[in-house]
């Protein structure tokens, strides 16, 4: 589309002079302390800001009062060491700074990750942070405060044997003005506090003993060890608290279970899709079928039937195209490499051939599928990530959002943040096994808004079609507004908002295409963002089918938007893409593949059924004899085999040959 010129010029000018505008404005976060930027804590409390969307910065107490930098007029939360509070007679007036503090409208979180009695001079509340000699052994963030703590209220958590991430606490001294929001279990059993409130009439103050807060530490919604938590919980709560709609957030939160594989057939392996549904009605939640594209002409009427009736409980994405074991794998390899190279040119044919299926499947079946791509075994590489925007895909959801190629970003808050536009500027979303998901990491997920993504393959269901049910109410106890649906529908609700301070909105976009909800009560001005390299051309920008002008500068597209109030706004970029599904070959003539994926089925549908079979399809994965090939395991298991029949034949020679010697010894001694 031809954008006028001077739309593009009012649209760079709405969209860079409230940046301006808050660039003049006071920090929103103030870290005071003596050391200013070089405290160890700045880093953190400086990536956090950041990461919610909030301008901070560290101040030394020692600022003159009456210093321009030392107002706190705008500011919405102050961070102040204990020390910065009580120090050593001679230096700041520690009551000044406290009343200049407290004379702000700021929220206020004072922490000290050392011990100390600090009475705060207004008297009220002496409070004392020390050292217990006891190592860790649990964690729990109370129902202190809920408006505090959100998603994350209530959750516990043992801590990992020699963790020891902490010894610092709260001794509140058991006043009841001081709420504890979160408790530390010392391995003598001993409960203390070490994030409390103190509830004042006019506004509250935070206290949080903590250590040195380190990426690792901060690590976790990856590393299965949440001892960070205690580390990371009381900074993390306290800034979106107080910075309220101001942060980066969403309004909503959205889950989804994934099934990898099976195609519409009852049952498939394990999963029965009659049964499955009754269970999603009873315990709520959603499934998607990451479905391989291979199998677009044999879907089973009453399967079809089931999702055509349920869209709320079934959906459909793209799973790879003909699921040949580790499909986008690298585009090179060496000899230590498990699979052979799949060269870009040869994935995008499975890219092309897959979306040409699915449109296949879905003339056949008259079911829609969602443009989102798991891909087979593993991520791609991100030069992939760049073909699926080419085709106008919506996003992508894998075991980790960073592609095989690349290593994940080094800095300190990334990984916090489940979803992704930094490469090839596609959404790239992270999923987990439910398994592995403590109930810690999925309260921090809500927390976050975070899409909470789980995946499993038909072998979740081996013990009961209610396997998944457990799962889904914990995370619908955890928040129960929380909206469970497919991933099209998910992706395109990848996005941030946050309030500015002129009653307008940014919207930070992470899919090209994305459902904006006004839940204000009068209408806004959104201002839109997704990060753009221009690598591939935009057709057009469309805002509810209409094309809507928008520029490009400094690898940002930005447009703005006025939005009603609850009259959601779809926002669609839409790519160069002159694919034809007509004009490609989708027959299945490729004998290997046919015979991979019938021997799938016969694993899946056969032997899977059969609990006595279970164990040789399990140990054909567990041990990694899958990566041999077909033909070597089964030269093996024939070897095996043979081997086994020979020692059984051997066996059973000198059982027969004893039993001959003891009966024939028995009949001498008869004879004597
Ligand atoms: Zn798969």
């Amino acid at each position: 589309m031809a954008v006028p010129s001077r739309h593009i010029l009012l649209c760079i000018l709405l969209s860079l002079a409230p940046l301006f505008a808050v660039q003049v404005r006071a920090a929103q976060v103030v870290f005071i302390t003596a050391e200013a930027r070089a405290d160890s804590q700045w880093p953190t409390i400086d990536a956090l800001c950041d990461f919610y969307g909030l301008t901070c910065d560290a101040r030394s107490p020692s600022q003159e009062p009456n210093s321009p930098d030392a107002d706190l007029r705008g500011t919405l939360a102050v961070i102040v060491r204990a020390s910065a509070l009580s120090p050593p007679a001679g230096q700041v007036d520690a009551r000044v700074l406290w009343e200049r503090i407290r004379g702000s409208r700021a929220q206020v979180l004072v922490l000290s990750d050392a011990p100390l009695l600090l009475s705060l001079p207004d008297a009220a509340i002496p409070v004392n942070f020390i050292a217990v000699s006891k190592g860790l052994s649990s964690w729990q963030i109370t129902q202190g405060n809920r408006q505090v703590t959100r998603e994350l209220t209530g959750v516990s958590r043992t801590v990992r044997k020699g963790a020891s991430p902490t010894a610092i606490v709260l001794d509140a001294g058991g006043r009841s003005e001081l709420a504890p929001l979160m408790s530390v279990q010392s391995t003598d059993d001993v409960w203390h506090p070490s994030y409390v409130e103190f509830r004042d009439a006019e506004r509250s103050i935070f206290f949080a003993a903590i250590s040195h807060l380190s990426r690792e530490s901060l690590d976790i919604s990856a590393s299965g060890d949440e001892s960070g938590f205690i580390d990371l919980a009381p900074i993390l709560t306290f800034l979106r608290f107080a910075g309220g709609q101001y942060c980066w957030h969403r309004d909503s939160d959205y889950a989804n279970l994934t099934i990898d594989d099976p195609w519409l057939v009852e049952p498939y392996g394990c999963l029965s899709y009659r049964r499955l549904l009754a269970e999603m009605q009873k315990a709520r939640f959603h499934t998607t079928i990451a479905f391989v594209p291979w199998n677009y002409d044999r879907s089973d009427e009453t399967v079809v039937a089931i999702f055509r009736d349920h869209p709320e409980f079934y959906s459909i994405c793209i799973h790879g195209n003909n699921h040949d074991h580790w499909e986008f794998y690298k585009y090179s390899t060496t000899p230590a490499d498990p699979w052979p190279a799949k060269p870009l040119a040869v994935q995008e044919i499975n890219i092309r051939q897959g979306l040409a299926r699915m449109e296949e499947f879905s003339r056949l079946t008259g079911l829609g599928f969602d443009p989102v791509m798991v891909f087979p075994q593993h991520v791609a590489p991100a030069e992939t990530f760049g073909v699926l925007k080419r085709y106008n895909f919506l996003a992508t959801a894998n075991l980790t959002n960073v592609p095989l190629d690349l290593e994940p970003p080094g800095d300190l808050v990334s990984h916090l943040r489940a979803f992704t536009a930094r490469y090839a500027n596609f959404a790239s979303v992270a999923r987990h096994l439910p398994a592995g998901r403590s109930r810690a990491q999925i309260a921090l997920d809500l927390f976050l808004d975070n899409p909470v993504l789980f995946f499993e393959h038909h072998t979740l269901f081996r013990e009961g079609i209610g396997a998944f049910n457990k799962t889904a109410e914990m995370v619908n106890s955890l928040q129960p507004a929380v909206q469970w649906d497919g991933l099209g529908t998910i992706a395109q609700h990848l996005y941030l908002e946050r309030d500015r301070p002129d009653g307008d909105c940014d919207v930070r976009m992470f899919c090209r295409s994305i459902d904006l909800v006004n839940d204000r009560e009068r209408e806004q001005t959104c201002f839109i963002e997704k990060e753009e390299t221009s690598d591939v051309p935009i057709r057009r920008v469309l805002v509810n089918g209409a094309a809507h002008p928008y520029a490009i500068s400094q690898g940002r597209l930005r447009l703005s938007v006025a939005v009603e109030p609850h009259r959601p706004r779809r926002i669609e970029i839409q790519y160069e893409d002159r694919f034809q599904a007509s004009q490609v070959d989708i027959s299945k003539n490729d004998r290997r593949i046919n015979r991979l994926r019938a021997l799938s089925d016969f694993r899946d549908r056969t032997v899977y059924r059969h609990k006595s079979l279970r164990w040789m399809v399990d140990s054909y994965y567990a041990t990694g004899l899958y990566r041999l090939g077909l033909m070597k395991t089964a030269i093996l298991f024939g070897v095996f085999a043979v081997a086994l029949a020979a020692g059984g034949w051997k066996l059973a020679r000198r059982t027969r040959r004893a039993a001959f010697r003891r009966r024939t010894s028995a009949l001498s001694v008869k004879q004597e």
